[in-house]
C-alpha cells in the first residue's frame, strides 16, 4: 500500500497479518486416522463429521483469523449434509481461494500437534507436502511439530489429538 507523506521505497510497504488455529478432536475405535491428508495406521481414528484432519482444521482457522474471514465452522458448517465425510484437505483448497481472492499470499505456516501417540515424524514430509499442495505455495513455508504432553491431560491419556497452526499472510 502507498503511504501518503513518504517518497520512493519508503512509500510502499507489505501488509503482514497473522492468524491462529487450534482444533482437538476425539479418539475413536472403528475410524481411520486422517493427518495433515496421509492416513497413519493407527488403532483408533478421529471422530468428526468431515474426515476429522484435526491438523488441517487448525491451518484453515488460522489463515481465515489472518485474512479476518471468520473461522472454519462459519464457512462449513458440521450442521450440513455437504461437508459429511468430506476430505478436510478439499476445504483447505476452498479456504486458499477465499484468501486469494481478498488478495492475500500465504508468507508461511507453522503447526504443532499434541498426541501421546502415535508418533508423527515418519509422516512429516508427507504431511507438509498435501499442505503445500492445497494451499499452492513450496513445501518449505510449511512447518509441522509433534510433541506429547508427557502423559498428562487428555492428549496425554490418549483421549483426542490436538493441532495448533499460526499462519502469515502477506
Ligand atoms: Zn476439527
Amino acid at each position: 500500500m502507498k503511504i501518503p507523506g513518504l517518497t520512493g521505497q519508503e512509500s510502499t510497504c507489505r501488509i503482514m497479518r497473522i492468524g491462529n488455529g487450534y482444533d482437538v478432536h476425539k479418539l475413536v475405535k472403528g475410524r481411520k486416522l486422517v493427518v495433515g491428508g496421509v492416513t497413519i495406521p493407527f488403532e483408533k481414528g478421529l471422530l468428526g463429521h468431515s474426515d476429522a484432519d484435526v491438523l488441517v482444521h487448525s491451518v484453515c482457522d488460522a489463515l481465515l483469523g489472518a485474512a479476518g474471514l471468520g473461522d472454519i465452522g462459519t464457512h462449513f458448517p458440521d450442521s450440513s449434509p455437504e461437508f459429511r465425510d468430506i476430505k478436510s484437505m478439499k476445504l483447505l483448497v476452498r479456504v486458499r481461494r477465499m484468501i486469494t481472492e481478498k488478495g492475500y499470499r500465504i508468507q508461511n505456516v507453522d503447526c504443532t500437534l499434541f498426541a501421546e501417540a502415535p508418533k508423527f515424524f515418519r509422516y512429516r514430509q508427507a504431511m507438509e507436502q498435501n499442505l503445500a499442495q492445497a494451499m499452492e505455495i513450496e513445501p518449505d513455508r510449511i512447518n509441522i511439530k509433534a510433541t506429547t504432553t508427557e502423559g498428562l491431560g487428555m492428549f496425554g491419556r490418549g483421549e483426542g489429538i490436538g493441532a495448533m497452526s499460526t499462519a502469515l499472510l502477506e
